[in-house]
């Protein structure tokens, strides 16, 4: 994709901020809390410079240039997701989700994985695991970008144990004990939950030399985000006809995607674990791959394995 001029990339932008400002106003109006209108007005904000840079960046600088704007889209969302464990005792997390399922409320967590897990992913797939999450954001600052291949067996079920394991724990304290963390409860379960992740998270990135280890055998975030993804309306696309097959997209997909197999059985690239960062479009020599918009009511996940 070229750089864009001036004027479409502060059109663009100003579409990005509008349509975050506009799903803040609807849950203000929906939930008559002023806490989303506040969230999602400050991320349209502080998105829009970010955009309009990165647009203007030529193909072969957009690897950098994301590293930028996604340590911004990332501090904004882990900023706002602080403010929410100090000043609402609401905890934007896995467990923070099942202790507000199992309490019957609807709190920012729900909010947040209803939209960045379930409604967000059909129309954009998995864009916040690829732009805005604070772990993603930091794994990619890894030494260890290009990934040697996905592993099978026991790793694929690994991401279903935890969100087990969440599930049984949080159960236990809320069915067991009658517990709901107050407001220091809150802060020391998001904090302490961010730092078991990034502890998890650079540890197998390193044990594997696979940056996002994590986001493939570890996170339950990502993995309910999976099934809303497989029919999401974004998606990349191949051209067949201008694909050389050199392979420079299936190199940097920190996600192990064999793009080109899509490419060849003219399919859009309908992995549920593309998390379009878009890296394949940046690199691609002959203009081969962009983002398409469409509709598939199947998937098929062809991963390039160890
Ligand atoms: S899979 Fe999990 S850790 Fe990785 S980017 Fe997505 S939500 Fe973040
Ligand atoms: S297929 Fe392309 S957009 Fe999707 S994760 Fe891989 S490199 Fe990123």
């Amino acid at each position: 994709m070229p750089a864009l001029s001036l004027r479409k990339r502060i059109v663009v932008a100003c579409a990005v901020a509008v349509a975050l400002w506009s799903v803040g106003f609807l849950a203000w109006r929906l939930t008559g809390a002023l806490a989303p209108l506040v969230f999602f007005g400050y991320l349209g904000t502080v998105v829009a410079p970010g955009v309009t840079y990165y647009l203007g960046l030529p193909a072969h600088k957009r690897l950098k240039g994301r590293r930028a704007l996604t340590l911004s889209l990332a501090l904004a969302m882990f900023s706002a997701a602080l403010a929410r464990a100090v000043f609402q005792q609401s905890i934007v997390q896995v467990e923070g989700l099942i202790f507000e399922v199992l309490s019957g409320v609807f709190g920012a967590a729900v909010l947040h994985f209803l939209i960045a897990k379930l409604i967000g992913p059909l129309i954009f797939g998995r864009l916040y695991c690829g732009w805005a999450c604070w772990t993603g954001m930091f794994l990619d600052l890894l030494p260890y970008r290009l990934s040697k291949g996905r592993l099978g067996g026991f790793w694929r079920r690994l991401p279903a144990m935890h969100l087990a394991a969440s599930v049984i724990l949080v159960a236990t304290l809320v069915l067991g004990f009658g517990y709901v963390p107050g407001p220091a409860g809150a802060l020391a379960w998001f904090l302490g939950g961010c730092a078991l992740y990034y502890a998890l998270g650079v540890g197998l990135a390193l044990w594997l030399k696979d940056n996002r280890a994590f986001c493939k055998y570890a996170c339950p975030a990502g993995l309910l985000a999976r099934p809303a993804a497989r029919y999401s309306l974004v998606k990349v696309a191949g051209d067949p006809t201008k694909c050389n097959g050199h392979a420079e997209c299936i190199a940097v997909c920190p996600m192990d995607i064999r793009i080109i197999d899509y490419t060849r059985l003219h399919l859009r690239v309908l992995s549920a674990d593309c998390i379009l960062c878009q890296n394949c479009i940046n690199v691609c020599p002959d203009g081969a791959l962009s983002l398409s918009l469409g509709l598939e009511t199947h998937g098929i996940e062809l991963l390039r394995t160890r």
